[in-house]
């Protein structure tokens, strides 16, 4: 072996126990194996089985790529074996309990980490304990929480300037000041921890002071697709960030795209045999991501807002939410329209995916041509990835922000309309009535409107952009480069004690 040869990089990434956070993480992993880089996921047992098949085919391919796993203490949290992500969990209880067992990784975090010494560790923010960890190590720490750039833009405008502390009324919209764009929210839309301080308020704030002190941010977007948004993260905010993405893009194979963690409730041969047989741009693909958001009241509005609007749909029920117990609890039962079901299949008008859908399978394919989400920042991205314009349905978390950013900036999506932030323990209220869901299905799919076709136009546009931007030579590729050279020559320096 040559004795000059540079020992290769070595990143750690350690995800949070959120289905939208790992599955990225692992995708971001990945990408960083392919480019030369020693990739060592830290999670715990389960999310490792969970993963495995794509690292080991990864492996295979030559890549130095592998997992390190931590304890998780679900038992002493009252956890069932197993339960550890909130893919697994059936109530509320189980949720909070999860986020509680999630913080004491640390400790064995600490531990493995001045056993191991990487390079970089490549964390997802919703550990706000991460900066006492590497810190008193010296180990350079880089935040990565699945979302884009724009929201933490927006976030950060909100708490410089509170423009929702001047609004009387829930329903009163205000300016988000000092953004490139002049994006309108209301106080309705925003998380109850922005509007009034609790437990979430401080756990969040905690985790920013973490990221402020961190080396940089790396975000699952491209520069292209919100240049005016990293420019002002980096001017006015005078913080680093790398945009990457989109990560899913690493996925090329149809085995990739469809083993992306959870096990699909539909065979990816019968779901494309089904995509096969449709028009080109004609189905509607609808999925609010990996968590229960949706009531079966609300289910009920949307099933018939889909059959009086008479387009082909996917249609992705994931769990569902019923209050009819004290807890929060999520059931499989599903209650739809009578002879729904049947009518859509026979007709061939629908598919419905009970579980988990191979969604980057579905979203490529050319039969599909819009998409309705939960603006969630992964499902967005997906979306612009496969050029496809949107129809906005936010719940909870940052989503109302990214909806903006649909809606706003790069304009390839209709809203449904929904303005109510909630939490996830709490009852959501049936916002959207049938005839909403159908004239909102009927303006995008129609596709007759020159503001529709101009913004199939803008989405397609993007597609391109996307694609671009993974491929070598594009900016995420040369960003990958630029963030190894950069961990490189901070390594160099530690070593000569600069
Ligand atoms: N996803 C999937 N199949 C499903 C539901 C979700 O593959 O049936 C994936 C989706 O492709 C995305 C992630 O789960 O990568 C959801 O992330 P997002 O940030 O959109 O939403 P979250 O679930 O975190 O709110």
């Amino acid at each position: 072996m040559d004795s000059q040869a540079e020992p290769k990089l070595e990143i750690f990434f350690f995800p949070y126990i959120l289905g939208g956070h790992l599955i990225p993480m692992i995708d971001l992993a990945r990408l960083f194996a392919s480019h030369g880089v020693k990739a060592t996921i830290v999670t715990t047992p389960h999310n490792v089985l969970l993963f495995q098949n794509p690292i080991l085919r990864d492996q295979q391919l030559g890549y130095d790529i592998g997992f390190l796993a931590l304890n998780f203490p679900a038992e002493e949290y009252g956890l069932p074996n197993g339960c550890e992500n909130e893919l697994t969990t059936t109530n509320g209880d189980m949720f909070t309990k999860l986020f509680m067992a999630a913080m004491k990784l640390q400790d064995p975090l600490r531990k493995l980490l001045s056993q191991t010494r990487p390079d970089c560790l490549i964390s997802d923010r919703l550990y706000p304990w991460i900066a006492d960890v590497t810190d008193g190590l010296g180990i350079p720490r880089v935040v990565f929480d699945g979302s884009g750039c724009f929201s933490h833009c927006v976030e950060e405008s909100l708490r410089r300037y509170a423009p929702h502390e001047k609004v009387v009324f829930e329903t009163e919209s205000f300016l988000v000041p000092g953004l490139p764009n002049q994006i309108e929210l209301k106080r309705s839309m925003l998380p109850d921890y922005v509007k009034a301080e609790n437990v979430f308020t401080h756990f969040l704030n905690e985790a920013l002071e973490c990221e402020i002190k961190s080396y940089g941010i790396v975000v699952n977007s491209f520069y292209e697709l919100e240049q005016a948004y990293a420019d002002y993260f980096q001017k006015d905010m005078k913080r680093k960030i790398w945009h990457i993405g989109p990560v899913s893009l690493y996925n090329r194979t149809n085995i990739d795209k469809v083993e992306r963690g959870i096990k699909t409730s539909i065979d990816e041969h019968s779901c494309l045999s089904w995509l096969d047989s449709r028009d080109p741009n004609s189905v509607l693909y609808i999925s609010f991501g990996s968590m229960p958001r949706i009531t079966s009241a609300q289910l009920l509005e949307i099933a018939h807002g889909l059959e009086t609007s008479n387009h082909p749909f996917i249609w992705v029920i994931g769990r569902i939410l019923d209050y009819s117990s004290k807890e929060k609890q999520q059931v499989e039962s599903v209650v739809l329209p009578v002879g729904f079901e049947e009518r859509i299949t026979k007709s061939k008008r629908g598919l419905m995916i009970r579980g988990w859908a191979p969604q980057l399978l579905i979203l490529e394919h050319p039969a599909v041509g819009a998409y309705m989400n939960h603006c969630g920042w992964n499902s967005i991205i997906e979306g612009v990835t496969a050029g496809l314009p949107m129809i906005t349905w936010p719940f909870s978390s940052e989503q109302f922000y990214n909806e903006r950013f649909i809606l706003n900036v790069i304009r390839v999506g209709i809203s449904m309309g929904n303005e109510d932030w909630v939490p996830l323990k709490e009852v959501p209220r049936v916002t959207i009535k049938r005839d909403k869901v159908a004239h909102v299905v009927n303006r995008l799919m129609g596709c007759e409107e020159d503001e529709v076709v101009d913004m199939r136009k803008r989405a397609e546009e993007f597609r391109d952009k996307a694609m671009k931007a993974f491929e070598k030579g594009g900016s995420s590729h040369s960003n990958v480069h630029a963030f190894i050279a950069e961990l490189k020559s901070c390594r160099k320096i530690s070593q000569n004690g600069h």
